[in-house]
C-alpha cells in the first residue's frame, strides 16, 4: 500500500513542479513514507535522516517530511525529537501534501497533519490521474480496519474501514490499463472487507474483468471473517483472478487466535480453505504468522505446525512478536525470548521445506508468465506466474506486458528459470 501511496502522492506534488531526482544528493525535498508494521520502524526514520544530514552537511538543508503510519502514530514525538524534519503527513491526510510542501518552503516548520480526513483525501486524489504505467500495479481499494487484533497499530494509524466508490474504481483501473498494466492488484488493509452502498470485492472484480486489455486481477490482504460466498463463488467464475489467495491466519491455536481478537477459529479458516478448493482446484495460498505470542505454550506452537502442514502454504511470512507501543499486546507478559526464537527456526524449516517441495514440483512443467521487465541490459526479462513465482527467461524478444507460456528448467529458493515454450501470445477471454 505503500508503493501505492508513494506513487499517488507524487502524482500530487508534480502539481506544484516537484520531479523524482536520479541524485539523491541534489534533491530539495525528502519525503520518507513509512511503515509501522515492522520492527523499530521509528528508529530507521531516525537512522534515515541522520543519513540526509551527512549529505547536506555543506549545503543547504532540503525539506524534510515524514509521511505513512509511523507519522501518524508518533508525529508529535518525531517533530519535538528531530529538529531537522519540516513536516509529519498521515495516510489519511495525503491531500494536504502540496499545502504542506508550500508551506514548508516558506520556511514554516513542525507542520502536523495527522487527521483522519479518508473521505476528503479520496474525494481530492480522485481528481488527480493516477500516472503509474507499470505492467503490475497497485490500487488501493480499501483503507482501515475495525478488527481490533490485539497485536496491531493498523486500527490506531489508518482508521476505520473506509471503502472508495465502486465507479471511481472502476475509472482508475482503466486508467492503469490504458498507461500499460496488465495486472492490477487491489489493495486495502482488509481488502475483502470492501463495501462501498452494497457493492462488495467480488462486485468489483466482477466490474474490472470486464476491461478488455487487463489480464490478470489479485488483492490483498484478505481477513478470514469477511471471506463471503460470493468471494468464494467468484474464484470459479473469474478467469482473471489469480488462483493464489493470501490469507493470513496468525496462528494454528484457537486459544492464541482468541487472545489476538482474531475473530474465527482454525474450524472456519479451514472450511474458507476447503471452499475455495471446491471452487478452484489449482488454488493455492500463502499467510502471516505471528511466532511467540504472549501465553503461547509448545502444545499451541505445535498447532501453528500442524496447519503449516495441513495447507501446505506456497509462501509464508513468520516473525517473532514484538509488542508496538499502544496495543493492547503490548502489555501481555512475553514468553521466554529463547524459546520464541527457536519455534520461529522450526517453523521456518518446516515452511521452507513445503515451499521447496512445491517448488521443485514445478520443474518440466508449463507456467504461464507475465513479463514484467528487461533485466538490466541482458537478454533477460522477469515476471511472475500465476503463483507469483518469480520466473527469468533469456530471449531477444521484448517481452514486456506480455503472457507467455513457460517451460520451468530450473530453480532455486527465489527464482524460477524458463524457457518460452509458445510463441503466441496468450490472450484469456474477457
Ligand atoms: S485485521 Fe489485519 S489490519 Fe486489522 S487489526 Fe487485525 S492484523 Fe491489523
Amino acid at each position: 500500500m505503500n508503493e501505492y501511496d508513494s506513487n499517488r502522492i507524487y502524482d500530487l506534488v508534480k502539481k506544484i513542479n516537484y520531479r523524482k531526482t536520479l541524485n539523491p544528493k541534489d534533491a530539495d525535498c525528502y519525503v520518507l513514507n513509512t511503515c509501522h508494521i515492522r520492527e523499530k520502524a521509528t528508529e530507521k526514520v531516525y537512522h534515515d535522516i541522520g543519513r540526509i544530514k551527512k549529505a547536506f552537511r555543506n549545503k543547504q538543508k532540503p525539506i524534510v517530511v515524514i509521511s505513512g503510519c509511523v507519522a501518524q502514530a508518533e508525529g508529535e514525538i518525531l517533530l519535538r525529537r528531530e529538529k531537522y524534519i519540516d513536516a509529519v503527513i498521515g495516510p489519511q491526510s495525503y491531500h494536504q501534501f502540496n499545502e504542506t510542501l508550500l508551506k514548508a518552503e516558506k520556511g514554516v516548520k513542525k507542520i502536523n497533519s495527522t487527521e483522519f480526513e479518508v473521505i476528503e483525501k479520496f474525494d481530492q486524489l480522485n481528481h488527480i490521474k493516477n500516472s503509474e504505467s507499470k505492467v503490475s500495479s497497485f490500487l488501493t481499494i480499501q483503507e482501515g480496519c475495525n478488527k481490533f487484533c490485539k497485536f496491531c497499530v493498523v486500527p490506531y494509524t489508518r482508521g476505520a474501514e473506509y471503502s472508495r466508490s465502486i465507479i471511481e474504481l472502476v475509472q482508475e483501473c482503466k486508467s492503469l490499463v490504458s498507461n500499460g498494466a496488465k495486472e492490477i492488484t487491489l489493495l486495502g488493509q482488509n481488502v475483502n472487507a470492501y463495501n462501498f452502498k452494497g457493492k462488495r470485492l467480488s462486485d468489483l472484480i466482477k466490474e474490472i474483468s470486464k476491461i478488455k486489455n487487463l489480464k490478470r486481477i489479485r488483492y490483498t490482504t484478505s481477513h478470514p471473517i469477511d471471506f463471503t460466498e460470493d468471494l468464494i463463488k467468484i474464484h470459479n467464475t473469474s478467469e482473471k483472478l489469480m488462483p493464489l489467495i493470501h490469507l493470513p491466519v496468525q496462528s494454528g491455536s484457537n486459544k492464541i487466535l482468541k487472545m489476538m481478537n482474531r475473530k474465527h477459529t482454525i474450524k472456519d479458516y479451514l472450511n474458507i480453505i476447503a471452499k475455495l478448493k471446491i471452487f478452484k482446484n489449482n488454488i493455492q495460498f500463502s499467510s502471516d504468522f505471528i511466532i511467540g505470542y504472549p501465553g503461547e505454550t509448545d502444545k499451541d506452537f505445535d498447532l501453528t505446525i500442524q496447519l503449516m502442514k495441513k495447507v501446505k502454504y506456497i509462501n509464508s511470512f513468520s516473525f517473532i512478536f514484538s509488542p508496538r507501543p499502544g496495543t493492547p499486546a503490548a502489555s501481555m507478559k512475553p514468553i521466554d525470548e529463547s524459546i520464541a526464537k527457536k519455534r520461529l527456526i522450526i517453523f521456518q524449516k518446516i515452511a521452507n521445506e513445503i515451499k521447496l517441495n512445491y517448488r521443485k514440483n514445478l520443474l518440466n512443467k508449463n507456467s504461464l508468465v507475465l513479463f514484467e521487465n528487461k533485466i538490466g541490459s541482458k537478454n533477460e526479462f522477469f515476471g511472475r506466474d500465476e503463483y507469483l513465482n518469480s520466473v527469468i527467461v533469456k530471449t531477444n524478444e521484448n517481452l514486456e506486458g506480455k503472457i507467455k507460456e513457460v517451460k520451468i528448467v530450473s530453480g532455486n529458493q527465489n527464482t524460477l528459470y524458463g524457457e518460452i515454450i509458445q510463441k503466441k501470445e496468450t490472450e484469456f477471454a474477457a
